[in-house]
């Protein structure tokens, strides 16, 4: 029996301690969960647009300041030096160790809310075109936003758990993926000490709410705008013999779009070329000078992403060359400078270190992996070039489970991310997420 002994308290110290860390994190984030609850909830229903955060970031700001970090505020430069970049950026430096850099996105969307919850939005503010437009959380970064202060608090409050130089971040710009690219450009990882780690969560719409999925790897796509102009010879809608209809032709470079991802790109290489605009003419009777077209490109591996922009601009001429368009007014293809964003990729070692840490801490069945998608966030931008600082971004699931079911045996789909429908579960995603990102941290800066 007394050789049983050591063997149990062997056992003790891989079992026994972390579970009483959980009891006091699981405590400690009941003792926060009503206020964080209210903070969501004031949140949602005073939304800001990308480049009109002033207010989310000065509550982010004094929160944070409260709490003892070093708050930095207005951290951000963007190519247009009309906007002013609202990025905060909190340091809690807690003696030699690693630094891990949390963010949290702040902006909301042009989304009239239609939830019905007692707290929606029924904010409107002009966009950066000077438009009144509707404002909602649709994308749940009001959920991030909650789950960073509530993570702020934790690690405060478990400062003697872990060593090292946290930075919180409250980041712009997110849906118009150019608010991290204007942290850094302002410093970022000059006037602040550059991270070993970057972790960020994003709430899901389609996950169950108290559950955790990730992806090791490339977890979501580059995104890149393009805009194509296609110019023609304007007549009366009688007489295309006087015309080069670029209407006409605008139509052909659409299917012809089609055949780069079908017949150009490696099966094995995921792609997405969508015109996503169309603009051209005025009346039944004239045949337009031009039509313009937006698209967007969605790609993992830089290469693709460049052999798809190099593809479109040819095809895009090339049919324009067969219409008969003069040269001198071949399309123009623009490719955005600045609504572009790298392929988010979650550093593989990283990802699995930290998925063993949230088994131990959310539980087996909460922790699923999951597959990439082709939707894109900025966060990338955090890793820098080659995915030099080793990042994570994962998932929280934000909805009720009979939603789930109900959907499942119906077959209508739940609502998605940016749909005016959108209403996390405030309570446990708050709580799930809060545990996670706490729990991440501290397997990162543990002592
Ligand atoms: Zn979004
Ligand atoms: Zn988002």
């Amino acid at each position: 029996m007394r050789k049983l002994i050591p063997l149990a308290a062997l056992f003790c110290v891989a079992s026994c301690l972390p579970a009483a860390a959980q009891q006091s994190l699981d405590t400690l984030i009941d003792g926060q969960i009503g206020a964080l609850v209210t903070t969501y909830k004031s949140l949602h229903t005073t939304p800001e647009l990308s480049h009109h955060e002033e207010k989310t970031a000065a509550f982010i700001a004094k929160e944070l300041r409260a709490l003892g970090y070093d708050v930095t505020e207005r951290v951000g430069k963007y190519e247009n030096a009309q906007l002013t970049g609202y990025g905060v950026v909190a340091v809690m430096k807690n003696g030699a160790g690693p630094t891990v850099l949390v963010r949290s996105d702040m902006d909301a969307l042009p989304v009239e809310e239609k939830t019905g919850v007692p707290y929606a939005s029924k904010v409107r503010m002009k966009n950066d075109a000077g438009v009144d437009v509707p404002v909602m959380h649709a994308c749940g970064h009001d959920i991030h936003i909650t789950t960073l202060l509530g993570t702020a608090r934790m690690l405060a409050t478990l400062k003697d758990q872990w060593h090292g130089t946290l930075i919180l971040i409250g980041q712009p710009a997110e849906e118009t993926i150019d608010g991290a690219r204007a942290m850094l450009k302002d410093g970022l990882y000059s006037r602040f000490p550059q991270p070993d780690f970057a972790l960020a969560l994003h709430d899901s719409a389609d996950l169950e709410t108290g559950k955790i999925a990730y992806t090791p790897g490339y977890a979501l796509a580059s995104s890149t705008s393009v805009d194509i102009k296609i110019r023609g010879i304007g007549a009366h809608g009688s007489r295309p013999d006087a015309a080069k209809d670029p209407i006409v032709l605008a139509a052909q470079v659409i299917l012809a779009l089609q055949t780069i991802v079908s017949r150009e790109n490696s099966p094995l290489d995921p792609a997405v070329i969508t015109v996503g605009s169309i603009h051209g003419g005025t009346k039944h009777n004239i045949i337009p000078d031009e039509v313009n077209l937006q698209i967007t490109v969605r790609a993992y591996r830089e290469e693709v992403r460049r052999k798809l922009l190099a593809s479109i601009e040819r095809v895009t001429k090339g049919t324009a060359l067969a219409a008969g368009i003069p040269e001198n007014l071949a399309p123009i293809v623009v490719v955005s400078p600045n609504e572009v964003t790298p392929a988010t990729y979650n550093d593989p070692a990283l990802t699995e270190r930290i998925a063993g840490a949230f088994v131990k801490s959310l539980g087996q069945e909460n922790v699923v992996r999951t597959p990439q998608i082709m939707a894109s966030e900025d966060f990338a931008a955090y890793s820098l070039e080659g995915h030099r600082i080793p990042a994570l971004i994962f998932w929280v699931g934000a909805v009720a489970p009979e939603k789930i079911k109900q959907s499942d045996e119906t077959g209508v789909a739940l609502p998605t991310l940016h749909s005016a429908l959108f209403a996390p579960v405030p309570d446990t995603t708050i709580r799930t997420g809060v545990k996670a990102m706490t729990t991440a941290v501290l397997e990162l800066m543990k002592k």
